[in-house]
């Protein structure tokens, strides 16, 4: 199944980080451009002061032109206003339509005014203005922007008029700060207005505050001038705060400023506000935003839907592990109950083992224990090898080192010799042969076959083919068999041979029968069988003969052992016959000589007694 709970934090992560990142850079702009634009009103203080600077020497070098003709200098003089006004007219008309001059004064050295050239009718003021007392004061040029009477802010340049090192009085031209910032308007791109404080109009005449309230105001503030008439939908910046908010007209952005506005005397009268067209950046920025949004939307959308496919994708990869593990698994489960089963009919015990704990094991092996599962088993023991018989003849964990796996001990025998013990529920013990095969690496399938029938069958035949049927003594084929390797082991004692004979048996058989003769034959070879040591043979050679083989270090020790079995033969007392003897020749085996040699000379020996009265041991 799709897994929400990874898919949707991955999807409300990336759709937050694209937002982010494009609120950011609409941040990072905006202060950029607000920056670069906050710096206008700077620029246009730079620029008022070069340019008043600028205007005041060029208004200097008028009034300079003025002061220096003679007939001018003559009328004011005389103080003839009339005559002073009608000469002075035409340049004044120049000036005012040429360069926007709109104020000249002719001021006499008291400052009271002689002639105002833009207002004839009023004159005889006193003109009391900073810009004018500090000419006064300086005796030369002094400039500054200011209000005037008519509440007109204005750049006042005063000039004193200097005829023979005398000050006969002063001119002051004026021009109205409105021309001024137009051209700087302009050069910086930005609208600008005045805002100047009311309360300096409170002694403003009608005619002012009639033509002021036609322009915009707000609260606090005249817009006395303005580079741009303010439309109705924009009046509502014009609050008393206003600085540094975008606002839009006309499908036009701008980012507005303000600057203190301050007359010559540092008097804050108001601000300049600008208004600066950011259209241009806006757009540059919203189409690179809307861009890099369209970016931003593929990459999210190329993340959601790659998440999405990577996600299915690695949940389909595990669904298919999981499904191929869980066939895996039912396939294995499966194929051990067919091992189990296959097992099951099997006959010998089989286990699957590492050689430490099993595994697996079958029906045959639970019937032999008499279990009933395998962890019936494995609450006693780990291993089966914990059940091995210790008996020399088979393999078992004593024969090898502890930390030894037993597995690998007894691959390493012979076929034969892999033969272990193990007792069954009713404690009896069984042989069986170990078949092992590797089932997978480190594990083992151990097969038990029981062989416990096969070598009692074994030992029979081997018994029957070496011993006498009668007696149980070993017999002449035996004998031919073995005597090679008798005589080899002899060494480095020496072999007796003894050939013995029952004297007179022809009498028994014939006095009691000869199955009474069969009973005496085989109490005779219990009576010398346990007169002879466990290492010595006993052959019966045949009839009533036998050969006894016995090692020894002489041929006294041989004559003395045996005439212990003689004397044993004669003082047994026989069931049915009572008393028998019996006569013996004997002699050691001469090293390299022919077998038959030495039997002719026991042979020899024997005939010997058996002529001289027999019941005794005669060595050749
Ligand atoms: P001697 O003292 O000279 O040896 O006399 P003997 O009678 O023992 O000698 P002989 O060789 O003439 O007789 C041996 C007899 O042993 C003949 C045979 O009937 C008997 N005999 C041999 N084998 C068997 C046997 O397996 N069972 C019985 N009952 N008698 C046997
Ligand atoms: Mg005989
Ligand atoms: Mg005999």
């Amino acid at each position: 199944m799709f897994k929400l709970n990874l898919y949707l934090p991955l999807v409300i992560v990336t759709v937050l980080m694209a937002m982010f990142s494009v609120l950011s850079i609409i941040y990072i702009q905006e202060s950029f451009i607000h920056k670069s634009k906050a710096s206008i009103s700077k620029q246009f203080t730079n620029n008022l002061n070069e340019k008043i600077k600028a205007e005041a020497d060029t208004i200097g070098q008028y009034i300079d032109f003025i002061q220096n003709k003679d007939e001018i200098t003559k009328l004011f003089l005389e103080q003839d206003k009339k005559e002073l006004n009608n000469n002075i007219k035409k340049i004044y008309n120049s000036l005012n339509k040429n360069v926007d001059l709109t104020h000249m004064y002719f001021i006499k050295t008291d400052g009271t005014v002689l002639l105002r050239v833009h207002d004839y009718q009023r004159d005889k003021d006193l003109i009391d203005r900073i810009t004018f007392k500090k000419a006064k004061e300086t005796k030369s040029l002094f400039y500054g922007l200011e209000f005037g009477p008519k509440k007109n802010y204005t750049l006042r340049v005063v000039k004193p008029w200097i005829v023979d090192g005398n000050i006969i009085g002063y001119i002051e031209l004026g021009k109205e700060v409105d021309k001024i910032i137009s051209d700087i308007s302009i050069s910086l791109n930005s609208m600008i207005y005045i805002a100047v404080k009311k309360e300096l109009y409170k002694d403003a005449s009608e005619f002012v505050k009639e033509k002021l309230l036609k322009i915009s105001q707000t609260k606090n503030y005249y817009i006395v001038y303005n580079t741009f008439s303010i439309p109705k939908e924009m009046q509502y910046i014009l609050n008393d705060t206003l600085v540094h908010e975008d606002i839009s007209y006309a499908g036009l952005e701008y980012f507005t400023s303000k600057e203190k506005l301050l007359d010559v005397s540092g008097e804050e009268l108001g601000y300049f506000v600008f208004l600066t067209d950011v259209s241009l950046e806006h757009s540059v920025m919203y189409e690179s935003i809307k861009t890099l949004s369209i970016l931003l939307l593929l990459l999210t959308l190329g993340m959601i839907f790659g998440g999405y496919y990577l996600i299915k994708n690695r949940e389909k990869k595990i669904h298919s592990l999981t499904s191929k593990l869980e066939t895996q698994k039912r396939d294995l489960s499966l194929f051990n109950v067919k091992l189990q089963n296959l097992f099951n009919l099997q006959k010998n015990l089989i286990v699957i083992t590492d050689g430490k704990k099993i595994n697996l094991a079958n029906q045959a092996m639970f019937d032999f224990f008499n279990l009933k599962n395998l962890d019936d088993f494995l609450i006693n023991y780990k291993c089966i090898c914990e059940r091995f018989i210790v008996n020399d003849n088979f393999f078992h964990l004593e024969k090898i080192d502890d930390d030894k796996n037993w597995i690998n001990e007894i691959k390493t025998l012979s076929g034969e010799q892999r033969i272990v013990a193990m007792l069954d529920s009713d404690l009896i013990s069984y042989a069986f042969s170990v078949s092992i095969n590797e089932f997978e690496e480190g594990s083992f399938i151990v097969s038990f076959t029981d062989i416990s029938t096969t070598m009692i069958e074994h030992s029979i035949l081997k018994r029957k083919a070496s011993h006498d049927k009668l007696t149980g003594a070993l017999n002449r084929e035996f004998f031919d068999n073995n005597i090679r390797s008798i005589l080899s082991d002899a060494k480095p004692k020496q072999l007796g041979f003894v050939l013995c004979d029952i004297d007179h048996f022809k009498e028994v058989n014939d006095t009691y029968g000869h199955n009474i003769g069969d009973i005496v034959l085989k109490e005779f070879t219990t009576v010398i069988h346990d007169s002879i040591r466990d290492t010595d043979y006993l052959i019966r050679w045949g009839g009533e003969e036998f050969i006894i083989l016995m090692r020894v270090n002489s041929i006294y020790s041989l004559e003395k052992a045996t005439e212990h079995i003689r004397v044993c033969i004669e003082s047994y007392k026989f069931q049915e016959v009572d008393k028998i003897t019996a006569s013996f020749g004997i002699t050691l085996y001469i090293q390299d000589e022919d077998i038959l040699t030495t039997i002719n000379r026991v042979d020899k020996g024997l005939y010997k007694v058996k002529n001289n009265g027999r019941n005794h041991v005669q060595t050749i």
